[in-house]
This record gives C-alpha cells, sequence and structure tokens, in this order.
C-alpha cells in the first residue's frame, strides 16, 4: 500500500467514541501540545448510549465508588478507579461546563438532568482543543507495524502511532453494543473472557405477573437459588409482560445472568411486597381487614397494598375475589400474608443483551498494564472502558470506570509521547 492511501496520519487514534473514547481525547489534547487525535467511530455520530444513560438524565458517577462495586477483575480496575475518583469525574465535568449534583446513594447526575448536554460539552471541548471526531468510520482491521499502526475502515486507511480501544461491549445493541467490540483486540492476540448481560431484566413465569403489567412497587427482592439466597435488594420493582423490571431488579439481575450460562437448578424470585411491614404487624392488619363490613376478598387488601396488587395475591394464594371474608380460617390468614412477604415467580433467564445495560465479562485484563491500560502483547496499543473485563453495579459505576480508565490510558499515553519528543 503506497503511504498515500493512508489518511492523515496521526499520533493517537482512539478507536470507539463513547464515554470512555470522548473524554480520552480530551485528557490527551489537554496534557499534550501539537499532538494530533482523532477518534473513529463507526456510527453516524459518536455517544449513542450515553443519550441513552440514566434513562436520558445521565449518572455519571457515584460518591460510594470503591472497587467492591465491580465485578471481572477487580485487582486491576483499582488502579484506574483509585487514581481517578468521582471527585475528579466532577472536577473534570465542571472544567467542561457540565455542572453536577449528588442525589441519593451517592449517584452524581448533571444539575440539568440531560444526558445529551453531557454529550455536547464533551464534543465542543473536543472540538475546542482541535481533536477529530471521525463517524461513520468502523475499524475493521489493525495491523501493528514497527513504527506504526494501520487502521482499516470502510472508507479508507488511517494511521497512528498510539491506538487506544474503547470500543465496548455487546449490551444494548440497538445503541451500537456488538460482539465486533472485541474482535479488534482478539485479533491483535488479545483473549476474551465469558460474556454475559449484566444490569437486565428478568423474565420470570408469568401466570399471576402478567395481570400486574405496569405497576410499580417499592419492595425487597430476592433471587433464591435451590433456596440459597444469592442477591437480595430493596427499591423499585417493575411488572412486566415478561417478568421483572425496574432498579431493585435490574441492581441484582447479575445473579441471574450468571446462573442462566448453565442453568443448573432452580431459581425463583421472592418479592416481600411490603417490607415496611413484619410478620406480625401483617397478620394484625389483616386480621382487622377481615373483620371490617361488606368487604369480599377482591377488597381486602385495598389501601394496604395497589387494589391490582392485592387482588392478585390474593388469586395466587388459592381464594376467588368474590368469596366473603368471614369464613377464612388462622391457616388461610397465614397463607396470605405469606403470599405477601414472599411473592414468588420462577426465574426463566434474562432478557439478553438487547435488554442489558452492560456486559459483564471482556478482553483479559491479564494481558494489559493497570497501572498504563498498556496491552502486554502490542507496544502502544491501549484499551479503556467497557471492552475490558470490568463490569460495576447499577448507580453510576460504569460510566466512572470509563472516565476512570480512560485518563488512565491517556496520561499513559502522553507520557510516552512526551519521551519521544
Ligand atoms: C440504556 C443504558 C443506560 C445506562 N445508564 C447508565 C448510567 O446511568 N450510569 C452508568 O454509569 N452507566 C450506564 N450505562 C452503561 C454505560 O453507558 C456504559 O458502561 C458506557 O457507555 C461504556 O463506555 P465505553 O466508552 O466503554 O463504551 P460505549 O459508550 O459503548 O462506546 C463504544 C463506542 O465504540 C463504537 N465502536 C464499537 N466498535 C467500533 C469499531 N470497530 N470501530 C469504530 N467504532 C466502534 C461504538 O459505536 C460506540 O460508540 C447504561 C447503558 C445503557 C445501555
Amino acid at each position: 500500500m503506497a503511504k498515500s492511501d493512508f489518511k492523515h496520519p496521526y499520533d493517537v487514534i482512539i478507536v470507539g467514541g463513547g464515554a470512555a473514547g470522548l473524554a480520552a481525547s480530551i485528557f490527551i489534547m489537554r496534557q499534550t501540545c501539537g499532538v494530533s487525535t482523532a477518534i473513529l467511530e463507526k456510527s453516524p455520530r459518536t455517544g449513542r448510549k450515553l443519550l441513552a444513560t440514566g434513562n436520558g438524565t445521565c449518572n455519571l458517577s457515584n460518591f460510594h465508588t470503591t472497587p467492591a462495586c465491580y465485578h471481572g477483575d477487580l485487582s486491576f480496575a483499582k488502579h484506574a478507579l483509585n487514581s481517578f475518583l468521582p471527585e475528579k469525574t466532577c472536577e473534570f465535568f465542571n472544567s467542561i461546563g457540565v455542572e453536577c449534583t449528588v442525589r441519593e446513594n451517592g449517584r452524581i447526575y448533571p444539575i440539568c438532568k440531560h444526558a445529551g448536554a453531557v454529550l455536547d460539552c464533551l464534543r465542543l471541548e473536543m472540538a475546542a482543543l482541535g481533536a477529530h471526531e471521525i463517524c461513520d468510520a468502523e475499524v475493521l482491521d489493525i495491523e501493528a507495524t514497527d513504527s506504526a499502526f494501520k487502521l482499516k475502515t470502510a472508507t479508507g486507511y488511517f494511521s497512528a502511532r498510539y491506538v487506544l480501544v474503547c470500543t465496548g461491549g455487546m449490551a444494548s445493541p440497538s445503541l451500537g453494543g456488538s460482539p465486533d467490540a472485541y474482535r479488534l483486540l482478539t485479533s491483535l492476540g488479545h483473549t476474551r473472557t465469558t460474556l454475559f448481560p449484566s444490569i437486565v431484566q428478568v423474565r420470570t413465569d408469568t401466570q399471576f405477573i402478567k395481570a400486574l403489567k405496569g405497576i410499580r412497587v417499592d419492595a425487597s427482592i430476592s433471587f433464591l437459588h435451590e433456596g440459597r439466597c444469592l442477591a437480595e435488594y430493596k427499591g423499585e420493582i417493575l411488572f412486566t409482560e415478561y417478568g421483572l423490571s425496574g432498579p431493585a431488579v435490574m441492581q441484582i439481575s447479575r445473579a441471574v445472568a450468571e446462573w442462566e450460562l448453565k442453568k443448573q437448578g432452580r431459581m425463583v424470585a421472592v418479592i416481600d411486597l411490603i417490607p415496611q411491614m413484619d410478620y406480625a404487624d401483617l397478620i394484625k392488619s389483616l386480621r382487622r381487614r377481615l373483620a371490617m363490613p361488606g368487604r369480599t376478598m377482591g377488597d381486602v387488601l385495598t389501601g394496604l397494598l395497589q387494589k391490582r396488587v392485592g387482588q392478585t395475591v390474593i388469586r395466587s394464594a388459592g381464594f376467588s375475589l368474590n368469596m366473603q371474608t368471614e369464613s377464612l380460617s388462622d391457616g388461610d390468614i397465614e397463607l396470605i400474608a405469606k403470599q405477601i412477604k414472599q411473592f414468588k415467580a420462577q426465574v426463566l433467564g434474562t432478557r439478553g443483551m438487547a435488554g442489558a445495560q452492560v456486559t459483564a465479562g471482556g478482553i483479559s485484563t491479564a494481558e494489559f498494564n493497570p497501572t498504563t491500560m498498556q496491552s502486554k502483547i502490542v507496544p502502544n496499543l491501549y484499551a479503556a472502558g467497557e471492552v475490558l473485563n470490568v463490569d460495576g453495579d447499577c448507580g453510576g459505576f460504569n460510566l466512572q470506570w470509563a472516565w476512570a480508565s480512560a485518563n488512565l490510558a491517556s496520561k499513559a499515553i502522553v507520557k510516552s509521547l512526551q519521551a519521544l519528543s
């Protein structure tokens, strides 16, 4: 290939214009003078997934970030996380014009609650610093030569001295997630761990749940495998036509996704529909209600639970909604209380990568230096963000990983560039 076949040769090319790639271009350009940097993005525009974060409000970090909020290779992740704390994330976003605020459970958001504004500010800063953003440029292949990398895209070839791969994971294909994200690194000799969805909705037997479609409850949910509790969380649950969604379910869905890899044994979701009340108080409340005149079983839980939830509980306990309440035995009352405190649904699996917010697993971190994010296999090749085998809990931890790992990689690239000049 003639040298003229290459588009402008860059010092640094970042593959993938998502959270990590956009931030990295700013980190690099701010620390260097006269260095040429470009982002190659396969989609028609950068930051598509970022726009969808936090339901469009962008939960960009979390003040309670510790390595314990992460999965995959924690000892690898802690270097980047400790070198770029959530305070630094807020400082960085302030510096590009995004004012931040802390909400429940340490979650950090832009004050304007608008992911679009976060993306706009990142892109404005990039442009002001002179980083190039090249869209519709899917990188199909990266070839490492002695002096530089050659990157093949559908529209031509690019070259760079340093390459930072920020291609994300395969979660949410409608927002750009793809298994191809890993291919570039595996074709350069890297290996990939098993992938599975995380922060994802859960499919269950819908015999009773279907009737609750669209209802949100503040409840407590546990996933029990062969009777053993694997994960438990209190918060909002959304009943859907396929099963369960909502923040509390998404938060602990990893347990279901891990089970789904082999599907051995039985997994059950157990929901406490009234965690504010203990068993004894609930029984007292039920006795009081049953003594109220003129109520049928269809009304007896109204005022304690949402009407449709109460009626579903009664039906799942085996009672008809028209039945009069006087004939109930102590055993019946206990059965209803149990249905409220332990409303069960058999788990079938997750909604897969299509519904997932993040990919668990990724490119093996053992092949990267945790203090620089540089490949141990290919010199001058770096990676950051979700493409690596690190994923966080729900609550801003995944974006914090994207910023922190991008920052560490950028610092190392700049240091290496400066050593050359
Ligand atoms: C619906 C939803 C809501 C979420 N909400 C939150 C939240 O509120 N808080 C939080 O912390 N996390 C959230 N996440 C997770 C978070 O968005 C990701 O973990 C984060 O975006 C990962 O950043 P990244 O830069 O590694 O990858 P991405 O942001 O996915 O960016 C990767 C980019 O690389 C591009 N690309 C891939 N392959 C190629 C190629 N071969 N050539 C060129 N370009 C390529 C992709 O098109 C994409 O633009 C959410 C995710 C989803 C799906």
